[in-house]
């Protein structure tokens, strides 16, 4: 059976991890170089020789294998996509980002033929579920590639649905292509589509993490629908960077007249709040509209207090823990709501990505490696020391 390289998680490593503590664990201890065999294609899937690949959180938790190993989120897809059983293996390739070129395609695959230059979205569904058509992302079957999938895009080939794919054009190198697919599409959702906040010009809209994987994208997608952007970050070499991004207002979380959010029995720090909606005031901003959330435990409280009075809450992530307090008056009795967003169906990922290919978005890239840093380079994500996103080269890779 011939063999490619691949980098991931094993059982092996698996049990090692489990016996440590959360708070003693790295990603690079979850993140291993593995030998493995190429995988076979299901009839409506395509083997993809991956050229260039990005990192994302979710590589994060599932190299921490926090909150649950990458191997229970496969299982628990398998029981969801009984035809997917092939995914069930001694280890879990990792990596929900990549460009690259088509080098063989199932059996029912019309639309695309090897040779072609593609991108991948990672929205696996079952398009046979008829909740699939009105929003992919409604659809049990839904989950992730590279994260509650197996053969994800840290590896020498990939296999994905053939509806997974977006035509990388001609103008658009190997490694941008692949840079933006995951945090954008999901930015896209959150703010502009009708299944998110749908933002509208002249609104007012604080993004947390402005200089991340997210937020540099939410603060350019607010700069294009003509709304204000407040983008929090944690440094001042972050607050420049969003500057440049186009952000209108940056507060640095870190400086001296911002209080803690949360005491130190992690409860809401109301004195905190105030202080904070306070800094935001004296700037010149309008009332917020919309809260761009993604960082759970520490802020979403307090999100909910910020915004406006109707104003929206829209949430993809709890990077800093998923258990948050939320003073309930704050919502009901000034007419908030909280909007839970995953991902983007296929619509929503392609509008995404050619917002790109148009020149309108400009990814934010961190670094381009070779993709043997992947755990070096995961623990400084970790630590919130990169900003923008992590991308690498995979071409001359040789295990
Ligand atoms: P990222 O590039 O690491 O950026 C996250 C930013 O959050 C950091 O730059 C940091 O900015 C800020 N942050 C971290 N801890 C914070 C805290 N305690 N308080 C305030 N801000 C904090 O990650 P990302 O790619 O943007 O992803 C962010 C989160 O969203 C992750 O948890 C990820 O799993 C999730 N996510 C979900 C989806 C989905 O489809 N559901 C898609 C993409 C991402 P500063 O330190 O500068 O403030």
């Amino acid at each position: 059976m011939k063999k490619m390289w691949a980098y991931g998680l094993d059982t092996e490593t698996l049990s090692i991890l489990s016996k440590k503590p959360l708070d003693e664990r790295k990603p690079s201890m979850g993140i291993k170089k593995l030998s493995v065999p190429i995988p076979n294609l299901m009839p409506d899937e395509v083997l993809v020789e991956v050229y260039a690949s990005a990192l994302n959180y979710n590589s994060i938790w599932s190299s921490l294998a926090h909150p649950v190993s990458p191997f229970q989120l496969i299982n628990s897809h398998v029981k969801r996509n009984p035809c997917n059983k092939d995914h069930i293996q001694p280890f879990a390739i990792y990596g929900s980002d990549a460009s690259g070129v088509i080098k063989k395609v199932g059996s029912s695959v019309t639309s695309w033929k090897e040779g072609d230059e593609v991108l991948i979205h990672c929205n696996v569904v079952d398009m046979n579920d008829p909740l699939s058509h009105q929003d992919s992302m409604l659809s049990s079957t839904q989950s992730i590639w590279g994260y509650e999938t197996n053969y994800g895009a840290f590896a020498e080939y990939t296999k994905v649905r053939s509806d997974q794919l977006i035509k990388k054009p001609n103008h658009v190198s190997w490694e941008t292509a692949a840079s933006f697919s995951l945090t954008l599409s999901t930015a896209y959702r959150m703010l502009i589509s009708d299944n998110g906040a749908n933002i509208k010009t002249g609104q007012t809209c604080l993004i947390w993490g402005g200089s991340g994987g997210l937020g540099s994208f939410a603060i350019q997608l607010c700069k294009l629908a003509g709304v204000k952007s407040i983008a929090v970050v944690s440094s001042e070499k972050k607050a420049e960077i969003c500057k440049k991004l186009g952000a209108d207002f940056v507060i640095n979380r870190k400086s001296k007249n911002i209080i803690d959010f949360l005491d130190k029995d992690g409860n809401p720090n109301l004195l905190g709040w105030r202080r904070f909606m306070q800094t935001i005031k004296k700037m010149g901003c309008d009332p917020i509209d919309v809260v761009f959330e993604h960082v759970g435990s520490n802020t979403l409280g307090l999100s909910v207090f910020l915004a406006k009075r109707g104003g929206k809450v829209v949430v993809c992530g709890a990077s800093s823990g998923f258990n948050a307090t939320i003073d309930l008056r704050y919502l009901w009795m000034e007419l908030k709501s909280i909007i839970g967003s995953h991902f983007a169906n296929y619509d929503e990922a392609t509008k995404a990505a050619n917002l790109v290919f148009s020149n309108q978005i400009k990814p934010l890239i961190y670094s381009i490696n070779p993709i043997k840093e992947l755990p070096k380079l995961a623990d400084q994500m970790f630590d919130d020391e990169t900003n923008g996103k992590i991308v690498f080269n995979h071409k001359n890779t040789k295990f």
